[in-house]
């Protein structure tokens, strides 16, 4: 990090980049970092379904796409990041989690974080890959529930609620993503195969990558990030 000896809280975090495939565990370990750093967690799928959700334009552009599990145009995307990248909140770092996820998207980001600093300092991104095999993958996308209120996410299989289809944390009831259906996973999967992995190699070959084991117990995935980002 960049400011050694500050409290994780007000340190400089910089870029921190998750990539994996859908179920890789991203978004759960991204909740882990917004909780330690304060920084934000910068979803695109999530920003996505909030426009799915308040039936904006963009929203409707994209539901159609979101829903067959393919990926929605780089310019839409990119716009969608650039201006929450400009948010205030984004200071200290951001971590962004399922983005980028074609070389395009990554090529753009380079430029956009070249020219960013925080708190006055320039930091070069971290990326940390989630490695998980095809098998967990589809056991995990399958099981996922996840709370409309405040994010929380559970599986049936390996972490179910206490009570069932109900969030521990709010009471809410859980739900199904329509792109987690078997057909829509597969979509996925196989975009994420053609589209996405050839970022890992992008990465490596800039110095940034960091592997990470996602087959892990879920604690110990977060200390191996910590430690990722912390030795930076
Ligand atoms: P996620 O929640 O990250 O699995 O994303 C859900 C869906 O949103 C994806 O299947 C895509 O349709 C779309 N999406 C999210 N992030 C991106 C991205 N970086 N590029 C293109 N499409 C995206």
């Amino acid at each position: 990090m960049g400011s050694a000896g500050a409290s994780p809280q007000t340190a400089v975090v910089g870029a921190v980049i998750f990539l994996g495939a859908p179920g890789a565990g991203k978004g759960t370990q991204a909740k882990r970092m917004v909780e330690r750093y304060g920084i934000p967690q910068i979803s695109t799928g999530d920003i996505l379904r909030e426009h799915v959700t308040r039936e904006t334009a963009l929203g409707m552009q994209a539901k159609a796409i979101m829903d067959r599990g393919e990926l929605v145009s780089d310019k839409i995307v990119c716009d969608m990041v650039a201006s929450r990248l400009s948010n205030p909140d984004c200071e200290r770092g951001f971590i962004l989690d399922g983005f980028p996820r074609t070389v395009d998207q990554a090529t753009w980001l380079d430029g956009l974080l070249a020219e960013k600093s925080y708190e006055g300092k320039q930091l070069a991104p971290v990326v940390v890959e989630f490695q998980v095999s095809y098998n967990k993958l589809m056991q995990r996308l399958t099981g996922r529930r996840t709370c409309p209120d405040d994010g929380s996410i559970y599986n049936v299989h390996s972490q179910p609620p206490r009570v069932a289809d109900t969030c521990d944390l709010c009471g809410a009831k859980l739900f199904t993503r329509k792109d987690d259906s078997d057909e829509a996973i597969s979509v996925r999967l196989k975009s994420y195969e053609q589209q996405t992995a050839p970022l890992a190699d992008y990465y490596r070959k800039k110095g940034s990558l960091h592997v990470i084991n996602g087959e892990q117990d879920a604690n110990a995935i977060t200390q191996a990030v910590i430690k990722t980002i912390e030795q930076r």
